[in-house]
């Protein structure tokens, strides 16, 4: 796309252009790309045509069709559309359409946005790399020889590529975020709660929130600011209302407390990204803010946590794909006979995984020396955390510990690849929001993402803080 959602919307909304032309733009890029780099499992050519002339309608009536007028928006195919098939890059959901719309769904298009289409993702949104999709893997539009990252590859390509100004990906912990940094645009996981969960296939409940990828801050604001309200459909969504946050794009940083999260610099993250976040300390210094190194001492156990809480819920969370209900059935003898051989086709191993150690960490006996221990850790990282924003505003990280990685080089060793998420998954198990900015190259010429974190409900300080970054 040659211009983002901002402007576009806003040539929309004025009559300069057409929906359908941005749509037809969009459609023409996927076409003319998607082939070589696979980002999307489902285009909506007809769909998004017929929407796109609805809103011109509107316009030549002289109404405001909204702040995403026109704007094409790819869904990560966890998230549901009425009558759209939604897979979850998983066999088990073949077939299966959703009866409903998510909430974000509802929200985008009654700001005037038109659904393109349905992307690649790392099935059931476990993984790092978008390899793990039923499908095959999408890839990183920078170098096709690398992963996009995950598990919202394909959402974090296709606005890489210009397919799509903008586009929704789900993180639990850092998969908007991670992506987001290794294909070079920006990602933000809003507050747990921020946005609705209704209608996004769970995998996690207790982390996972939906966000926007985009090509820049302002259009990552815009786009959050239009999905982000209270959900009644969803029982943790906040009732405080967002402050603007395209107002904090514009804001100055001066005086703003930014702490260097020293615990994620260092061993175990690659020294090119080290150099792009002391870059970003610098640059924000720079732009007036004040900044100062700070430990978050128990975000070291936060992969360990993590990956006994989030498959446990998850070992929950997918108990409903049966046979019966969803998607794909495969014949037994008998009703457990079916179950059996519906699960056994229609999951991957990385998923099997994910349900194996869950419902290990839940069994008797194991249940206070995992689950309950990793409970614990959680409430110690979300007391350093409110220990560091007693002196910082917002904090400053990797997004994640390595530029975009090759195909295979992971996806057979779990543990290097859980490793991905080491920077991100603290700030998903406190539940506080974080965004990803490209900010220059690493190794190979690769893009390297830097994170702002901050406290819940301070979006705005965080996009505040990336913009000047983007600014730099
Ligand atoms: N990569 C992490 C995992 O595999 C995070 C995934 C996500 O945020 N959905 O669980």
């Amino acid at each position: 796309m040659r211009q983002g959602a901002l402007t576009l919307a806003r040539h929309v909304r004025s009559g300069e252009m057409s929906a359908v032309e941005v749509v037809e733009e969009s459609l023409a890029q996927i076409k003319a790309k998607d082939g070589r780099i696979s980002a999307f499992n489902a285009v909506l050519g007809e769909r998004s045509r017929r929407r796109a002339a609805e809103i011109d309608r509107q316009v030549a009536l002289g109404e405001d069709p909204g702040p995403l007028a026109g704007i094409p928006v790819a869904l990560k195919d966890n998230i549901c559309a009425s009558g759209v098939p939604t897979t979850c890059s998983s066999r088990i959901l073949e077939g299966w359409l959703p009866p409903y719309d998510a909430t974000v769904v509802t929200r985008l298009q009654a700001a005037g946005a038109v659904i393109i289409g349905k992307t690649n993702m790392d099935e059931f949104a476990m993984g790092s790399s978008t390899e793990a999709s039923a499908t095959g893997p999408t890839r990183n539009p920078c170098d096709l020889s690398r992963v996009p990252g995950g598990s919202s590859g394909g959402s974090a390509a296709a606005v890489a590529a210009g397919m799509t100004p903008l586009a929704l990906g789900s993180d639990t912990g850092g998969s908007i975020r991670q992506p987001a940094a290794l294909c070079g645009v920006v990602g933000a996981k809003p507050t747990y709660g921020r946005v609705s969960r209704y209608g996004l296939v769970a995998f996690a409940s207790s982390l996972d929130q939906i966000g926007p990828i985009a090509a820049d801050v302002a259009d990552a604001a815009l786009a959050l600011e239009v999905i982000a309200s209270h959900d009644p459909m969803d029982s943790t969504s906040i009732p405080d209302p967002c402050e603007s946050l395209l107002a904090a794009v514009e804001r100055d940083v001066g005086g703003m407390r930014v702490g260097l999260i020293t615990d994620l610099l260092g061993e175990g993250i690659d020294h090119d990204v080290t150099e792009r976040v002391e870059a970003a300390a610098r640059a924000l210094e720079e732009s007036g803010a004040e900044v100062q190194e700070v430990s978050v001492p128990s975000i070291s156990y936060g992969l360990s946590a993590y990956y006994l809480i989030a498959p446990a819920e998850a070992s929950s969370n997918l108990a409903r794909y049966d046979g019966v209900r969803y998607g794909l059935r495969v014949k037994g003898e008998n009703t457990e006979k079916m179950n059996v051989a519906t699960r056994t086709a229609g999951f991957g191993d990385e998923v099997k995984r994910r349900i194996m150690l869950g419902t290990f960490a839940l069994s008797v006996g194991y249940y206070d020396a995992y689950y309950k221990k990793a409970q614990k850790v959680r409430t110690l990282v979300i007391r350093d955390f409110e220990a560091a924003y007693r002196s910082c505003d917002v904090l400053l990280a990797p997004t994640s510990p390595s530029v975009a990685f090759a195909f295979g080089e992971r996806i057979d060793d779990p543990m290097s690849m859980y490793y991905s998420d080491v920077c991100t998954i603290p700030s998903s198990l406190a539940g506080h929001p974080a965004i990803s900015v490209p900010f220059g190259t690493g190794a190979g010429g690769l893009p390297v993402g830097v994170q702002i974190l901050a406290p819940p409900l301070r979006e705005a300080d965080m996009f505040a803080a990336a913009a000047a970054l983007e600014r730099a």
